[in-house]
Formats: structure tokens, sequence, C-alpha cells
């Protein structure tokens, strides 16, 4: 059974300006020309629009002090940050009210983070919509729910997101994590697929860490196009299959494909992510555009 959202949202507007979120609604309206999309701004604000304005800042706090508490200190450690100092919640309720300031290269946990978004999604009411025939989730004074699977969220953020894994007891750094909400990291795919072998090899014989910009300049000459860097003009494209992934992930629960040249492949590799997305010459395996067709007749 198909699970076809009616409703897709795309969150980031004013905070992520690369990749392009219309670009990437049309993208989607593409595969799913039914559906209605919008691009909304960044998450937390726009559910916090959404709130009654006398509770808006005893959620900040809450949300402040939850978004502190899930922050991954140690990649080796299970356990997250229950009791986040007070500069830390400071931090998050300042990110919160001003979206856009710069990001401290903090990790969060992705799927505690999904939590905490879905939270948001559940406790606000949607915006005023016609009705839809096609909407699951019940009608109520004039607004729909959005916590049903008639809506897709895709939140698009520049923070760092990992996930634990057991094989190796360890946080690993992710470009995404599907779901509902789904979230999609600008900063995770520069940073968790992984970058030539000699990258990391030259990185550790130059000591390039904490070195001046311009030796990270030149270092970064010599990989030239080998890797999505922070404002690559590729990143659009590249969040193109990211957007699919999330869109197969909310219809069949099964968002990667083993074809290396599927869009829905899921690179470990920045030599995999840019084949996979940018020199392939087919967008979908067979499988996947058949499927992808069935949808919409
Ligand atoms: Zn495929």
């Amino acid at each position: 059974m198909f699970r076809i959202p009616s409703y897709i949202h795309i969150y980031g507007k004013g905070v992520i300006t690369n990749p392009d979120l219309e670009k990437l609604s049309l993208y989607l309206k593409t595969l799913l020309p039914e559906s209605t999309i919008d691009v909304r701004t960044d998450f937390i604000s726009f559910f916090l629009g959404q709130l009654d304005s006398s509770k808006t800042d005893d959620t900040v706090d809450l949300l402040a002090e939850k978004l502190a508490g899930i922050r991954v200190l140690d990649y080796s450690k299970q356990k997250l940050n229950p009791d986040p100092l007070y500069a830390e919640i400071d931090y998050e309720r300042r990110k919160i009210l001003i979206p856009d300031i710069k990001s401290i290269g903090v990790f969060y946990d992705g799927f505690e983070l999904q939590n905490i978004f879905y939270s948001l999604i559940k406790r606000t009411k949607g915006m005023p919509a016609p009705y839809s025939p096609l909407l699951e989730g019940g009608e109520r004074g004039g607004y729909k729910d959005e916590h049903s699977f008639a809506h897709l969220h895709i939140v698009f953020t520049n923070q760092f997101i990992a996930t634990w894994e057991d094989d190796d007891s360890r946080y690993h750094s992710r470009s995404s994590v599907y779901g509902f909400p789904s979230i999609i990291s600008t900063a995770g795919i520069v940073e968790a697929p992984a970058k030539p072998r000699e990258f990391y090899l030259m990185k550790q014989q130059y000591g390039i860490i904490g070195r001046d910009d311009l030796a990270l300049t030149e270092f970064k000459n010599k990989f030239e196009g080998r890797f999505i860097d922070y404002d690559d003009p590729r990143m659009t494209e590249v969040c193109k299959g990211y957007t699919a992934q999330a869109l197969l992930f909310h219809i069949t629960g099964e968002p990667f494909c083993e074809d290396k040249g599927c869009k829905l492949f899921n690179a470990h590799w920045q030599a995999e992510l840019i084949y996979s997305q940018l020199e392939s010459p087919y967008e979908f395996c067979d499988k996947h555009t058949d499927m992808l067709k069935r949808l919409t007749y």
C-alpha cells in the first residue's frame, strides 16, 4: 500500500540559501504533479508562529532545553546531554529566536531531533486548508492536521545530525534522517559521506587543522570537484536526490536503492554521491522509474 502525500512541506526558507528550496519544490512537483507543495520558513519558526502567542515564551524555553539535551557530546557514548549547561540552553534559545545566526558545529541525535520536531507538528493545528478528499487526517474547525500521512514534511537544516550505530558502538554523522518529519542536513552532505582517502591522509600530513584559510583553500583546490563543499553550486542538484529519498521513504518505507546510478542510492562516499546524483546517465533505475510512474497515473 503506497502512502502518497497530498501535501509536501519543505522547511528552511530564510536560513537555507543553498540548496535552492524553490527549485527542489519544482523538482518534487515533477515527481508528484498532483500534490500541493509549499516552501516554508525554518521548521521551528514556522511552528512557533502557529502557537497562541501567550504560549510562545514557555515553548521556546522548553524547546531550548530539549535541544541542548540531545547534543552528542561524545561520539563513543550513547548517553547524550541530559543535564545541559545554562550556556548550552541559551545558545539554543538564541538560535530559535534568530534562526540564521551562525551555527557552532553542534551535533544532535538525529532521531531525537525528529521526535522533537514531530511533537511540534502534533501540537499545532496546521494551516487553514480547503477540504481534500485525499486527506486522511480529520478536519478540525477549518484547519487540517498535519501529522497524518497525507503530509510529507522535509526539514532542511545547516546543523549537524548524527545517529548511533550498534555495529561499531558509536555515533556517525549523517546527511539525512528519514521519518516523520524527514531531516536533511546540508552540513551533513558535506561532512558525512567520506571524502577521497588521500584527502584525510594529506590533511594529517599537512596538519591542516588550525592552519589559516589560505592553506585550507589551497588544500581544498587539490581536491576540487571531488566532494560537495559548503556553498557548492551542485548542492541543489544533489539535494534533489535526498528529497526523492524522503519521498520514497514516506511512500514505501524504503528510501534507498542498491543501484549506484539511481538517485535513491545511499552514498557513503562523496564519489558515490557525485556519481548517483550528478554523473549517472539516468535519474532512477528501471524499478524506481516504473514505481514513480505508477504513482502519477
Ligand atoms: Zn532505484
